[in-house]
């Protein structure tokens, strides 16, 4: 197989990974034309000062002798088998690095013979991008599940973010869809290694949504601990969708609606300090999907409202729907500094979302909007 088809397939291989996002989802029908970069593997993610960079995303093998039952590549699944040598890897690496096709590289594999093999010719794949080459960018390494800690520790040492999947919130979800990984020993031990390491960017994880019968509670619970616990960076959620040709073949697709609204609550949690407990879930512990989940929880709250703008504190201001961080704090500013919010534009103006932030607050004593039609959109509270 040429290496040009190597990469083709194995760029594919990788697009149920999301830990590195790409920045559209639009689809391009045909293959006649250019800048579809996405086909080829190449997506976008973001450092740790916001800076938007493209990566080579790409599995090294998509050869596994596992056996996830959502997976294409797993054993008995995957009849477009693909492998590189680690100089190959390298070698187009530099050729889309020096064209400037891409800043940086994420690579992740399949489980060909074992996880220490397998880790071992991707540690040589980067040892060459590092130290052949002198690339001195970006290196996402993925950790596969049950890699040995000398191993891990040695990919350490090239790398600027690794990231290891939990794939299911616990031990028993991941039985669901897994007879191999051990969700205690393979991943979260790995997991608790990882932190203690030095790695630049820290650690990220990911969950495959719906392909075990998780609730939406069970996962966000489970990443709450880990932001607390294991210094995660970031959680992702990639939402189940049936291969054919798989065990879940069968198995309903999960609605990109639900994966969104794990990453808003997600978001919740990390930026604007929510506690896991505010979250509203319904009687099956499922995010309700007929409204914005920090819309559901001020509903919940809403004896705190309608909130007056110009005397609420941040951490009340972070709290109401359309107010992000950097309005919250604009409006604190303009509190100290004794300026009025007096009318909807000057909000508007500083970035208030005001379809979303007029039903709870007041200025000038004044209700903006009623809250009722958005009670009554709630089903659940
Ligand atoms: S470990 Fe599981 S998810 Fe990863 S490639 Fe193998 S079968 Fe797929």
């Amino acid at each position: 197989m040429n290496t040009l088809r190597k990469v083709e397939i194995l760029g594919q291989s990788a697009k149920w990974d999301s830990c590195a996002s790409s920045s559209s989802n639009r689809k391009v029908s045909t293959n006649d034309r250019i800048g579809n970069a996405a086909g080829c593997g190449i997506c976008h993610s973001f450092t740790e000062d916001g800076q938007c960079i493209s990566l080579w995303k790409t599995l090294y093998s998509n050869a596994c002798s596992f056996d996830c039952k959502y997976c294409a590549n797993a054993a008995g699944c995957n009849k477009n088998k693909a492998r590189f040598e680690p100089e190959e890897f390298a070698k187009v690496f530099m050729s889309l690095y020096v064209r400037n096709y891409v800043e940086g590289l994420f690579i992740s594999s399949a489980v060909e013979k074992d996880p220490d093999n397998t880790t071992e010719n991707m540690i040589e794949a980067v040892n060459i991008i590092r130290n052949k080459y002198k690339f001195q960018g970006y290196i996402h390494f993925k950790v596969l599940p049950g890699t040995s800690y000398d191993m891990i520790k040695h990919a350490s040492e090239f790398s600027d973010r690794m990231s290891i999947n939990l794939e299911a919130p616990n031990k028993s979800r991941l039985a669901e869809i897994s007879s191999v990984k051990d969700f205690k020993i393979d991943i979260l031990r790995r997991q608790a290694w990882l932190k203690r390491m030095k790695i630049p960017s820290g650690q990220t994880t990911q969950l495959v949504v719906g392909s075990s019968d998780e609730t939406d509670m069970e996962i966000l619970s489970m990443v709450d601990w880990e932001y607390k616990n294991f210094k995660l960076k970031r959680g992702y959620y990639s939402a189940f969708s049936p291969v054919p040709k798989t065990p879940l073949e069968n198995k309903n697709k999960v609605p990109l609606k639900r994966e969104n609204f794990l990453f808003r609550c997600d978001w919740l949690l990390r930026k604007y300090k929510f506690k896991l407990n505010e979250l509203v879930f319904d009687d099956r512990d499922n995010l309700p999907l007929n409204q914005d989940p920090k819309v559901s929880i001020a509903l919940k709250n809403r004896d705190l409202y309608p909130l007056d703008i110009n005397e609420a504190t941040y951490e009340d201001l972070i709290k109401v729907p359309g107010i992000g961080l950097q309005s919250a704090y604009r409006i604190t500013q303009m509190q100290k500094s004794k300026e009025k919010l007096t009318k909807q534009r000057q909000l508007k103006s500083i970035g208030v979302v005001l379809k979303r932030a007029l039903p709870f607050i007041k200025f000038n004593g004044t209700v903006q909007l009623s809250l009722n039609p958005l009670i009554r959109q709630s089903g659940v509270i």
